[in-house]
């Protein structure tokens, strides 16, 4: 089976979804290639979820990481 062109990976600091060598959110290099659930945050300030995951930026979370 081929894979999908763009290569998402997750910072296991934040969690985001990234698709570069550095996540975006808190610079940090430390990322997976396999998660489980996908979070998609608009509004961090008024979502609980995101409050509570301390997610400060708006867009694509994973829910776990492996
Ligand atoms: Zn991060």
């Amino acid at each position: 089976m081929k894979q999908a062109s763009v290569k998402e990976r997750v910072c296991r600091n934040c969690k985001r979804i990234v698709s570069d060598d550095t996540c975006d959110v808190c610079g940090s290099t430390n990322l997976a290639s396999t998660y489980q659930g996908l979070l998609i945050v608009l509004k961090p300030e008024s979502s609980e979820i995101a409050t509570l995951l301390k997610i400060k930026k708006e867009g694509y979370y994973a829910v776990k990481v492996k």
